[in-house]
């Protein structure tokens, strides 16, 4: 059995070691006995999300992310669509950001994401930089990584965050709520880089890949 993994603008968006995040997906499934093909998928591709099981869409600067964005809405129906449907997908940091409604940047400028989570992310002035720790009630997980960015995540009255922040800011520097989770897609502040760190999440995420009726379920 293979795990097909999209690596989302992954020549755009892997700020802070994210790419970690892929070999440690790659390793977490050889170690469970599967095959792995990894694409990239960037701007002018098409997105053909069904030849993919994991999508993984990592941190990028505010330039970056704007190239994204504009590109992006080309992707936003597709990749609603397979986050509808229980579609397994991380995005870290600035492709958490883009996740949601949009990202305003300190000058002001909005780069819309795709919508397919009710939350919305504006940049202030001091970042926020440093390591961070995070307590997921629902899986009863503690999650470490470090963060930096300008952008603070609010979410909708309805949406669930990944953990309650036990360490740094993660979301905001209000609200104490660190990431998203919404059916299997999850987004996190944590770089670290994330899956290396916090071993237990690479193998969900991989476990959950793999199962199409847990896809379902959840
Ligand atoms: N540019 C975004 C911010 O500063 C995301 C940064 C990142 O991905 N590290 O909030």
């Amino acid at each position: 059995m293979k795990l097909r993994i999209c690596h989302l603008y992954g020549n755009l968006m892997n700020t802070y070691g994210d790419n970690g995040n892929l070999l440690m997906l790659q390793y977490t499934a050889k170690e469970s006995g599967y095959e792995v093909e990894t694409e990239i998928v960037s701007v002018g591709d098409d997105l053909d999300t069904s030849r993919y099981d994991l999508i993984f869409f990592g941190g990028g600067q505010d330039y970056e992310q704007s190239v994204v964005s504009r590109d992006l809405q080309t992707k936003k129906e597709a990749l609603c669509a397979y986050i509808e449907a229980g579609g397994v997908i991380l995005g870290i940091c600035g492709g958490f950001q883009l996740l949601g409604k949009y990202y305003q940047t300190l000058k002001g400028e909005t780069y819309p994401g795709i919508g397919a989570i009710d939350f919305y992310t504006i940049s202030k002035k001091d970042r926020l930089i440093g390591d961070t720790e995070m307590y997921s009630d629902r899986f009863q997980e503690t999650y470490f990584g470090y963060e930096n960015h300008a952008g603070r995540t609010y979410l909708g009255d309805k949406v669930q965050g990944l953990g309650r922040t036990v360490q740094g800011y993660g979301n905001n520097d209000d609200d104490k709520v660190e990431g998203v989770v919404y059916k299997n897609a999850f987004g996190s502040y944590f770089h670290g880089p994330f899956l290396v760190r916090n071993p237990h999440f690479a193998q969900r995420l991989v476990d959950l890949a793999m199962n199409k009726e847990a896809q379902i379920k959840n």
